[in-house]
């Protein structure tokens, strides 16, 4: 079957997508004929993004994937537009630094809420769909930081390495039901994230952006920064048909900083 029919009018649902790499997804996923529902916490740029879409019959949900009753309202609000859910993406994040001594309690909260906790609840919600049909694809986007570890960033990159210990047991509880479970693991990537660890370390230093960028470019063996599109194909390759083996793995793409 090609992989255009394969995902027609799947319902899949991705949170964080109003920019960044949630955005270039969506645009992914809806490309390949899939049924998008947008969720994020900016109404007006999420129906714009809606919008702009390949295909018909997309949506948005507004919620903050930390709150439990707000991911569950919002579930319910997709399901019921656009009907079971088949594929979830977990994108939504935040990659606040700080110093280890510097991290407060509420900085340590906040990056396992969004990143980590946030992951769970979504997959939680969506989950009995996929049960029910038999199929489904979880793709959590995790990130470098849960693979090795960067200084810095303690709670980001402890919420990141949670994310893919959760998708490592997810993976292997529901492998006999038609569903996979895999992390997509981006070095620096082009976004908003990125862009303001640059002006952070700008701020902190005194150092140019240029330099600064040029440091991030060189943690990665390729001497680049990723394109947000090199991170959405791996998402379509894994939420595809011939993607069916491939489950609980967190794969990076970072041009092999981490191998
Ligand atoms: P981004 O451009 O800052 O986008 C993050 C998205 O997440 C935004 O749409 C934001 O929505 C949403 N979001 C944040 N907190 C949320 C919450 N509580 N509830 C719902 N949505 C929320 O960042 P990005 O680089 O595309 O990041 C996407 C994912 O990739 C994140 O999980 C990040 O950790 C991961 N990642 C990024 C990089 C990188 O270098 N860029 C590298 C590795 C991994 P609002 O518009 O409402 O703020």
């Amino acid at each position: 079957m090609p992989e255009s029919a394969f995902l027609e009018n799947r319902h899949a649902l991705v949170t964080g997508a109003a920019r960044g790499i949630g955005a270039e997804i969506a645009r992914t996923l809806a490309a390949a004929g899939a049924r998008l529902t947008l969720l994020g916490r900016q109404r007006e740029t999420l129906q714009r993004l809606a919008g702009e879409l390949p295909g018909s019959g997309h949506g948005i949900v507004v919620a903050d994937v930390a709150d439990e009753q707000s991911v569950a309202a919002a579930f319910t609000e997709a399901r019921t537009a656009r009907g079971p859910l088949a594929i979830l993406i977990n994108n939504a994040g935040q990659a606040e630094s700080a110093p280890f001594l510097k991290t407060s309690a509420e900085l340590w909260q906040r990056m396992l809420g969004v990143n980590l906790t946030g992951s769970f609840l979504c997959a939680q919600a969506a989950l009995p769909d996929m049960l029910q049909a038999g199929w489904g694809r979880i793709v959590n986007i995790a990130s470098t930081a849960g693979q090795k570890g960067y200084p810095y960033v303690s709670a980001y990159t402890a919420a990141k390495h949670g994310v893919v210990g959760l998708t490592r047991s997810l993976a292997l509880e529901v492998a006999k039901k038609g569903v996979t479970v895999n992390a997509v693991c981006p070095g620096y990537t082009d976004t908003d994230i990125l862009r303001a660890s640059v002006a952070n370390v700008v701020a902190k230093t005194g150092r140019s952006a240029q330099d600064a960028m040029a440091e991030f470019s060189a943690g990665n063996p390729q001497q680049r920064i990723v394109q947000p599109a090199e991170v959405a194909d791996a998402v379509r390759w894994l939420c595809g048909e011939g993607a069916a083996s491939i489950n609980g793995q967190s794969i990076s793409v970072s041009g092999g900083e981490v191998t």
